[in-house]
């Protein structure tokens, strides 16, 4: 079964039509990048999958339920997480500390009975620490575990905000430019991540790069995007030989 499907979406910002009738669908355990030249709607596809936009048209759906009557928070508890393509972390926090604020935003914090401090609540705080010091050993973190973040170089915090969407325990990780801003090595560095996450924690990943040698490096399939429209999908290899690509990105 698909672990993600975007079926006929659309979405208009006044009289642009930044999401036209897109669809595609997502297999479990797939890599999948969208590629599409600026302002084609890569992100906003993101946004809508994410719920913080609500599509005029069409239907998403995750492990086949839809997703248009959870709201934004909700989204995470059902299996979604996110990076952005601009790093969003609490930047005078430690690393440790924004991966257990992510936590705890995802709606599983309980003021009353933290108070009250209740075992079950203690319980669940340890295993969301123990989850956020094994994610921290995944990506090989652990010297920034207490550094904080506005102290780190861009290329780590790039990886704090990626380990901050794996704490949720998704079921699909959405990357919204992953290689943007990094150096060659780093961006090494990123692909092998996305495949060890794909790998060894069963992820799915859906993608939006730019730099093409990760994209062939990593994805199972493209999907080619442009006016918020369907051009092509397929191999890498195949998407950047079809015609349609080609023009969009001479701007033809
Ligand atoms: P991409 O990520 O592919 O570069 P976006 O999804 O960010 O493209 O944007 C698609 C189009 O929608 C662009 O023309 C952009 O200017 C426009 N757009 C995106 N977000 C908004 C918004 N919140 N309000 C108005 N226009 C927007
Ligand atoms: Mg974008």
């Amino acid at each position: 079964m698909s672990a993600l499907v975007v079926d006929t979406v659309s979405l208009s910002f006044g009289g642009l039509k930044a999401v036209d009738g897109l669809s595609f669908s997502v297999e479990k355990g797939e890599i999948f990048t969208i590629i599409g030249p600026n302002g084609a709607g890569k992100s906003t596809v993101f946004n809508l999958i994410c719920r913080i936009y609500t599509p005029s048209h069409g239907d998403i759906r995750l492990d086949g339920r839809s997703l248009l009557d959870a709201k934004p928070h909700q989204v995470v508890q059902r299996g979604i997480a996110r990076t952005f393509q601009n790093i969003e972390l609490f930047e005078h926090a430690s690393l440790l500390d924004n991966l257990l604020i992510g936590r705890f935003r995802h709606g599983r914090f309980a003021p009353l009975s933290e108070l009250l401090f209740l075992p079950s609540q203690r319980r669940q705080e340890l295993a969301h620490r123990r989850r956020a010091e094994e994610v921290v050993e995944f990506l090989d973190l652990e010297a920034h575990r207490h550094a904080r973040v506005a102290d780190l170089p861009y290329g780590v915090r790039k990886k704090v905000e990626l380990a901050r969407a794996l704490v949720s325990e998704p079921k699909v990780l959405l990357l919204d430019e992953p290689s943007s801003g990094l150096t060659a090595e780093e961006t090494d560095d990123t692909a092998f991540a996305i495949q060890d996450i794909r790998d060894n924690l069963g992820i799915t990943v859906v993608m939006i790069e730019h730099d093409m040698k990760l994209v062939g490096k990593v994805s199972d399939r493209v999907l080619a995007i442009n006016e918020g429209r369907f051009l092509a999908t397929g191999t890498v290899g195949e998407v950047q030989a079809d015609p349609s690509v080609q023009a969009a990105y001479l701007g033809a």
